[in-house]
């Protein structure tokens, strides 16, 4: 159903989607009005927006653990990377939660942003660590 209200009087009339862009007189003044074309409710496109926003944070963890997993693989550096990985985590989480509350659509993105940051977390740590312990940079 569309609903719309009267332009003079503000009573609302409900018509069916076929019969969008129709004119119907008002029951309650007689005015004339053109009902509105069959659009998507306002309802529907809140989540749509709230998806897209979703993927946004896993996009970007995905990107800030691919950057940070390239650091990482480059001694001391990578530590560097490893607070752009942190980000990434966060972000990753942030999309994860608002995938899991938005019916679960769009998890992937932010569970590979999530696990690409943490791995590159590690391997940041390991990969200078092992630098440091060899006494390379001594
Ligand atoms: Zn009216």
């Amino acid at each position: 159903m569309i609903n719309f209200s009267c332009p003079r009087c503000h009573h609302v009339m409900s018509v069916h989607e076929s019969q969008g862009g129709g004119s119907f007189s008002c029951p309650s003044c007689g005015n004339v009005a053109v009902a509105p074309a069959a659009a998507a409710p306002a309802s529907a496109t809140v989540p749509q927006a709230r998806i897209k926003g979703t993927s946004g944070l896993g996009v970007a963890a995905l990107v800030l653990g691919l950057i940070a997993a390239v650091l990482a693989l480059i001694p001391v550096v990578g530590l560097f990377g490893a607070v752009l990985a942190a980000l990434g985590a966060i972000f990753g989480f942030a999309g994860l939660i608002g995938a899991a509350a938005g019916g679960r659509k769009g998890v992937g993105m932010p569970i590979a942003g999530l696990l690409v940051s943490l791995s590159a977390i590690a391997v940041a740590i390991l990969i200078t660590g092992v630098v440091i312990d060899s006494g390379l940079l001594r």
